[in-house]
């Protein structure tokens, strides 16, 4: 029996990780939850059917709404961003599903590392932030990082068996987005709902929009740069509307190897939860006759600038990457507030990126105040542009 803590549990990895183990009840158990704590009722349904040990969330009055609803015995209680890191070093899990959206994952994942448990990474932007010293936290203690983003799953079951002395490069797959049609000049009038309409995959709002800017897949290069320890230029984006391959490697000899299945999050989430084995996944399975068709593009770095920033913070290293999420967290939730334009999201990160520190980052300490500063500068910059207070 897998014991699981589950952060972002009422989020859309999260939901499906559950239906996963509800699906595989002598395999796993849920021994931890944490969510940010807007939907209590269904975090007390949560807790009624998986008996979880402990629950963190963010905000303590849902907390407390939560202990009003269960009914002895309950699990253990916690609160606000110490309980997230609490719960993911004091509870003996054998596996910790990092899946909280942004920022707000990087103690509680660190925390995990730190304890030695194994983890099951969707939560995409702690890499970004803090990679060099995320990996290398986990090198020290012998901790599996296991991919759960779909193309880094595919990814590394493509390096499997192999040498990596061999990799010549990375190819990541990305479907472009509902805006891969769109022409540049008609981006500036696209409204949050256009932007939520995603082609292939069912998630979040803050990865949909991701999705649509192209920032996802400039994240997901970093991720990998991180996951795989390949050069920055190792990793290349192919634009590939139908989503069936979910990412390739090449290797020296030119030979390419792919990963192909139907868009489901349950299955790299299954592969995480049971590597090195795999299970049947109770998914619809991959007709290549029905699907007819797959067609591969060069993204249009032009129309999408967040490629080319994402690719720059990359190899400036240091606060650049930190920057770059925290405007691009900043931004995606005025865009979503509609607060700003589509194509300011991108003109917000840019700004931040040439005020970012420059250096090497030397601890997750400094990573959080770098993270907290660039907030509130990306916040004052768009109060300004709305003309309210300055920064
Ligand atoms: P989501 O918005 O659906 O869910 C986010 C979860 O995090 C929720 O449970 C929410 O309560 C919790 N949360 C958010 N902020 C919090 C805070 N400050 N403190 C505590 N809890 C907080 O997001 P999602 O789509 O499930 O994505 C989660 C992560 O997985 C993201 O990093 C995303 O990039 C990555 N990812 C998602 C998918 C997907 O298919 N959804 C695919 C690949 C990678
Ligand atoms: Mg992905």
């Amino acid at each position: 029996m897998k014991r699981i803590t589950l952060l972002g549990a009422t989020g859309s990895i999260g939901l499906r990780t559950l239906d996963l183990v509800s699906s595989f009840p002598e395999e796993f158990s849920v021994v931890g939850l944490a969510a940010r704590g807007s939907n209590v009722d269904r975090i007390a349904d949560m807790c009624r059917k998986y008996s979880p040990q402990a629950v963190a969330l963010l905000d303590v009055e849902s907390r407390d709404q939560l202990a009003r609803l269960l009914t002895p015995p309950r699990p253990e209680l916690l609160a606000g961003p110490d309980g997230l890191v609490a719960l993911c070093r004091d509870v003996d899990a054998d596996i910790v599903v990092s899946a909280l959206v942004g920022g707000a994952g990087l103690l509680p994942t660190m925390a995990a590392i730190q304890a030695g448990r194994t983890l099951a990474l969707a939560n995409k932007e702690t890499l970004v932030m803090a990679g060099a010293l995320m990996t290398a936290a986990a090198r020290t203690r012998s901790v599996k990082l296991l991919p759960v983003d779909s193309e880094h799953s595919a990814v590394f079951q493509c390096l499997t068996g192999h040498s990596r002395a061999d990799v010549h490069r990375i190819l990541l797959t990305a479907s472009g987005g509902p805006f891969r049609e769109t022409p540049k000049a008609h981006l500036a009038k696209v409204t949050v709902e256009d932007a939520l309409q995603h082609p292939t995959w069912k998630m979040g709002a803050k990865i949909t929009i991701d999705s649509a800017t192209l920032m996802n897949k400039g994240l997901e290069i970093i991720e990998a740069r991180w996951l795989f320890d390949v050069a920055p230029d190792q990793v290349q984006v192919v634009v590939h509307p139908q989503s069936i391959v979910h990412s390739m490697v090449e290797y020296i000899d030119g030979s390419v190897i792919a990963q192909l299945g139907v868009a489901d999050m349950g299955v790299p989430i299954l592969y995480a939860l049971t590597y090195p084995e795999r299970r049947p996944t109770p998914a619809a399975r991959l007709d290549l006759v029905r699907v007819g068709q797959l067609t591969f593009y060069e993204p249009d770095a032009d129309k999408f600038p967040c490629l080319r920033l994402a690719r720059a913070a990359l190899e400036a290293g240091g606060a650049a990457p930190v920057v770059l999420n925290a405007a691009n967290e900043v931004a995606v939730a005025a865009f979503l507030e509609r607060r700003i334009g589509f194509t300011e999201i991108a003109e917000l990160i840019e700004d931040a990126l040439t005020d970012a520190p420059t250096g090497p980052l030397a601890s997750i300490e400094a990573c959080v105040a770098i993270d907290a500063d660039a907030r509130r500068a990306v916040q004052g910059a768009i109060d300004v542009r709305r003309g309210g207070r300055t920064a």
